[in-house]
């Protein structure tokens, strides 16, 4: 890989690995040409969807309103992160463009949560915005049987699959292509919208409203129509970005410095490294809010307009005037990120608002550090409408209109991660209808992926959707780690993934393997190895196992030191980084894996499972945390499957609910 460090700066590192910027390039469109798939929208789903039509060879076009935004990272310059981390990888395992994209235009990489077990590890890394755009376009303008033409796209083409009948609301319909601004039809065999905050999108700064998709660009008003004339049930959600700061104009003295991690961690299996060094890395800054903004955001909420809409927004990214309102004036930590090299502004995270102009400057000017910033530009607020994501099947096809896909924020997410983990599998999908092959659909045990559109599709949402670790009920199974084991082979099965993606996860696969063999095959006793490893934790005497030695949860056993200790069988083996981390992670999680193979397996053979309807969940016969009593009390599931489902409820807690079930059961058939 070419390192930025190899040359001056950002700009001379694009030129000499020929990532150009193209302003207007454009495939011309003749409207005879029929496609197999459109896209609609070249966001984070749409970049994703695209490309991955295209790979499984179908010919495909992306429609968006600017190549310049394509790629665009709306609102925070970061990627990955606890949970999202894990879809950043199940993405690159089966092929996207996100990851190699990042891991060339990062200026800082950490892995969060490392505290805890490698399952909830999150690979994070803070982008160079312009990089990563230009990443992303140089990657689509370069990929077979992909045109890319930019307009707006204002309606579908739709022809009647059966009659119709008096209740239009169940009409299957066809969708045959679309309609672009200008008049212009274009056929194709399937359809995936990806238009974020677009349908119907409003943004808001004070009390000043205007329509907008996102700030600079137009909504989309004729898709909204469209979907609404297809009778999909639609709702209304909100979200917003922070202010700008300018870089130059901070104190950093004395705020805290949160640096990369050295070696940084690439997100992609394919790179062994990222393209900058440890040491090239940019610092992000933590200051707090002070009390004072308190009263400011109260005393304000009259010319506040975004805060009196009727939509929910982001639980868990929410704007400061929501923390603010909803627990007070405690100090709230503001991350100051960079934006990119080149760049001269700061994302203040965690400072999302919509007050007017002047007040934003205020509240900026109220932070620790901050007291002489420029603000560059303000924060704002953006609604917009989406499509109950019960409307769609695993797929992301619509129930009602065949051949129409759905992906990404339209579905009621939120984040760059969760769209364009939905593109990947609508544009696999798309391609592989046209094409008559098994569709990709990805279950709860098998990634992140599948966990997020199960929720979507079963559940629906009524505000925006997030990845977390806790929605995964199989957290030792999917972890980051081992996401090219869990998917690559399905993918390349499928045509989705290359042949040199799914060589390279063989290889992989067969060194850690080969290793784990040699491993279990060094015995000695525990005393023998205490005192060649240093691990305290082997206090039992036994004749224990390499393997098993690395299956203590501690940094001294790692597979370096055994290697060096048996360079004879291992010394090919002490260099591989990745490789030994994922042994020293496969042996650390073995004996759970298994446990948790067995409950998974016992809730699966029982899930039909009757609850009895007079069953107290406050009983300390089960230890349920407050918020798992209150929540099965509440909604009564009459299955064990039926309450695996409630989000929230551990999966421990599912198997303990199925014993207790049981055991009543007998008891009750003995009387
Ligand atoms: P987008 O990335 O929005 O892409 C939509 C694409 O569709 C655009 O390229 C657009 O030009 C194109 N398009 C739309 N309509 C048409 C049409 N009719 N014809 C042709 N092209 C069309 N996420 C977070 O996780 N945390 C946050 O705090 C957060 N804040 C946000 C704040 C703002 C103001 C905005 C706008 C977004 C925010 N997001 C946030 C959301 C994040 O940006 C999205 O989740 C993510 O970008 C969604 O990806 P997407 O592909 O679904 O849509």
């Amino acid at each position: 890989m070419i390192r930025l460090t190899q040359f001056k700066n950002v700009s001379t590192f694009l030129r000499k690995n020929s990532i150009k910027y193209y302003g207007t390039h454009l495939s011309s469109i003749n409207p005879d040409d029929k496609y197999d798939v459109i896209v609609i929208g070249g966001g984070h789903a749409g970049t994703e969807a695209c490309s991955a039509a295209a790979r499984m060879g179908a010919k495909t076009l992306l429609l968006t309103h600017k190549f310049s935004t394509i790629g665009e990272m709306s609102c925070n310059p970061s990627f990955g992160g606890i949970g999202k981390g894990h879809l950043m990888r199940e993405i690159d395992a089966l092929d996207g463009v996100c990851a190699r994209c990042c891991d060339i235009s990062g200026v800082q990489y950490k892995v969060l949560n490392r505290s805890k077990g490698p399952a909830v590890w999150g690979p994070r890394a803070q982008i160079d915005r312009d990089l990563y755009k230009k990443a992303v376009q140089n990657e689509l303008l370069n990929t077979p049987n992909l045109d890319i033409y930019c307009s707006s796209v204002e309606d579908l083409l739709l022809s009647d699959l059966n009659d119709s009948d008096e209740d239009s609301s169940k009409t299957v319909k066809k969708c045959n292509g679309i309609l672009l601004k200008d008049g212009t039809k274009i056929n194709a065999k399937t359809v995936i919208i990806t238009t974020g905050t677009f349908l119907r999108g409003q943004i808001n700064i004070g009390l000043d409203i205007r329509p907008a998709g996102r700030i600079g660009d137009e909504p989309a008003i004729g898709l909204a129509n469209s979907l609404e004339a297809l009778k999909f049930r639609m709702g209304r959600l909100k979200t917003g970005t922070p202010p700008r700061i300018k870089k130059d104009t901070i104190d950093y003295s004395n705020l805290i410095v949160q640096s990369g991690d050295n070696p940084p961690v690439p997100f992609s299996f394919l790179n062994e490294r990222v393209w900058i060094d440890a040491k090239d890395q940019l610092n992000c800054y933590m200051t707090h809010t002070p009390p004072s903004i308190g009263e400011l955001i109260k005393n304000n909420l009259h010319v506040n307009y975004h805060v009196t809409q009727d939509a929910n927004g982001p639980r868990y990214c929410p704007s400061i005037e929501s923390k603010i309102l909803r627990f007070g004036h405690k100090p709230h930590q503001i991350w100051l990120e960079p934006e990119g090299f080149d760049s001269d502004l700061i994302y203040p995270q965690g400072l999302s608002c919509t007050l007017p102009e002047d007040l934003q400057h205020k509240l900026v000017r109220s932070l620790p550090g901050l007291e002489n910033a420029v603000m560059a530009r303000p924060g704002y607020g953006v609604t917009y409408d989406f499509v109950d994501p019960r409307e769609i099947y695993a797929t992301l096809e619509t129930k009602k209109v065949k051949g129409l896909f759905l992906a990404g924020q339209i579905n009621g997410t939120t984040g760059y991660e969760e769209a364009a983990g939905q593109g990947i599998i609508a544009g696999a999908n798309a391609a592989a209808t046209v094409q008559n092959k098994e569709p990709l659909t990805l279950s709860r045990t098998e990634a992140y992926i599948g966990v997020l559109i199960d929720d979507l599709t079963q559940l629906g949402t009524n505000e925006p959707y997030r990845m977390f670790t806790s929605r995964a009920e199989f957290r030792l199974l999917l972890r980051p780690d081992n996401a090219d084991f869990r998917l690559t082979k399905k993918g390349f099965e499928m045509g989705l993934v290359s042949k040199k993606r799914y060589e390279h996860m063989c290889e992989t696969k067969e060194r850690i393997n080969k290793a784990i063999g040699i491993l279990k095959s060094i015995k000695k006793n525990t005393s023998e190895w205490r005192e060649q490893l240093g691990n305290e934790k082997t206090r039992a005497q036994a004749y224990r196992s390499a393997y098993e030695m690395l299956t203590f949860a501690t940094d001294d056993v790692e597979v370096q030191k055994v290697a060096k200790l048996h360079p004879e069988h291992l010394d090919w083996i002490k260099d591989d980084r990745s490789v030994c981390d994922r042994i020293k992670i496969e042996a650390m999680y073995e004996h759970a894996i298994g446990l948790q193979s067995r409950a998974i397996e016992e809730v699966r053979q029982d899930e039909g499972l009757i609850i009895p309807s007079d069953i107290d969940y406050s009983t300390n016969a089960l230890s349920l945390s407050v918020e798992e009593r209150e929540k099965l009390a509440m909604i009564e599931p009459q299955t064990i499957a039926a309450a695996s489902r409630i989000q929230g409820i551990t999966p421990s807690s599912i198997v303990q609910l199925l014993r207790y079930v049981k055991r009543r059961n007998q008891r009750q058939a003995i009387n």
